[in-house]
């Protein structure tokens, strides 16, 4: 076992502070990473407050990692010490089921977690990236694309393959009408990437000030979603619509924006749910609605060999370890473009 330093929650109520643990030593198939910058997603901040009440304290968040390997153990074979990696939010699966078997590990009943995941080698819970150190099998290992900026690049360990996987999965591409709902860390990789799919890409907001933003971005259109009479300018006319809202709300203004057919996908895991969806809306045009978790280790290279060929990465504010709580309640308040990034080197160690 090998001491790594880090940053914990202990309780839901409590802000997260330094923290020591241990991780396994380097397995022959293992990838030893030092992390160099981690993203702060939504997902670590409704873990580290129990809001979908599975948290197991203390919880080490973080799953959009970045860094470069410091050794390697004697099987590996696609990395080598020196070369820039990155985990996301998958560290294992059980590598035989139908759902590993065709590269979609995020669906596997015994997917672990990169953090708050009973960890088999140490006997606790697996700890994510709010650390200096990460010990991972290199099946669950990314290739970083050297081209692009480090710490923009972390966020699409999860923000990215989230929205990638659900914009290729209903195959987003020139021709379709394609709305995304929310502009924060997964919606401008959504809309990012929909518009480099060659989508006609529609933003809805809640937040007036980010329409000039969500044009920069690749909006070919922005809707203010609270304005009944902006959305009424696009019933029945999308395709898909993308999802990415951190909060419950009412789903009906939205499903009846969809084509016969239609498909609205939901990415968000609000801690309280969504209200039921009008059944009308959805029988009268055949819509669904429909959800997607993350992607699997194939999908996510692809992700990131897409993001390097379009030059694609987060809009991102660098901030250093210790100011993650201020950044939790800035991430609440929708005040950060679009994602913050801790940079590691600002751990202090212990
Ligand atoms: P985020 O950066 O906080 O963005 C969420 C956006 O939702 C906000 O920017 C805001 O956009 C909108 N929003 C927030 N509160 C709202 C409210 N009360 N009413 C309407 N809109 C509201 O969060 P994120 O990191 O992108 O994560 C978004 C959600 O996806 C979280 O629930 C997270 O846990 C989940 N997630 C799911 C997966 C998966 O695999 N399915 C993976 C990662 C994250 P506007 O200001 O533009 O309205
Ligand atoms: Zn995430
Ligand atoms: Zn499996």
């Amino acid at each position: 076992m090998r001491k790594v330093n880090g940053y914990v929650a202990h309780s839901a109520k409590e802000a997260l502070v330094p923290f020591t643990f241990e991780r396994r030593e380097v397995g022959a198939k293992d990838v030893q990473i030092e992390i160099l910058f981690c993203g702060v997603c939504h997902s670590d901040l409704h873990t580290a407050r129990n809001e979908w009440q599975n948290t197991v304290y203390p919880v080490v968040p973080g799953h959009e990692i970045v860094g470069r390997v410091t050794a390697v153990g004697a099987n590996v074979k696609a990395f080598k010490v020196g070369d820039l990696a990155g985990v996301g939010c998958l560290s294992d699966s059980c590598r035989v089921c139908p759902d590993c078997a065709d590269g979609l590990e995020q669906y596997c009943d015994q997917e672990i977690f990169t953090y708050n995941s009973p960890d088999k080698y140490t006997g606790k819970m697996t700890y994510g990236g709010y650390s200096n150190q990460i010990i991972t099998d290199e099946h669950f290992v990314l290739r970083i694309p050297t081209k692009l900026d480090l710490a923009a690049v972390a966020p699409l360990l999860c923000a990215g393959i989230t929205t990638y996987s659900p914009l290729r999965h209903w195959k987003v591409g020139p021709g379709s009408k394609v709305g995304i709902v929310g502009l924060g860390g997964l919606g401008h990789m959504a809309v990012k990437l929909a518009h480099a799919m060659g989508a006609h890409v529609v933003l809805f907001t809640t937040s007036p000030n980010k329409i000039e933003d969500a044009k920069r971005l690749g909006a070919d259109d922005v809707v203010i979603s609270k304005n009944p009479d902006e959305m009424k300018k696009h019933l029945k006319s999308f395709d898909f619509i993308l999802n990415t809202v951190a909060a419950s709300h009412n789903l009906d203004v939205f499903t009846e924006l969809l084509k016969r057919d239609g498909t609205m996908c939901l990415n968000g895991v609000p801690e309280f749910s969504h209200p039921s969806p009008s059944i009308f809306n959805l029988i009268f045009k055949r819509r669904q609605i429909a959800g997607s978790l993350i992607g699997g280790i194939k999908e996510t290279q692809e992700m990131l060999d897409f993001c390097a060929e379009h030059n694609i990465t987060s809009d991102i504010e660098i901030i250093a370890m210790k100011d993650v709580n201020e950044a939790y309640e800035r991430m609440l308040k929708g005040d950060v473009k679009y994602r913050f990034v801790i940079d590691m080197s600002t751990l202090k160690v212990l």
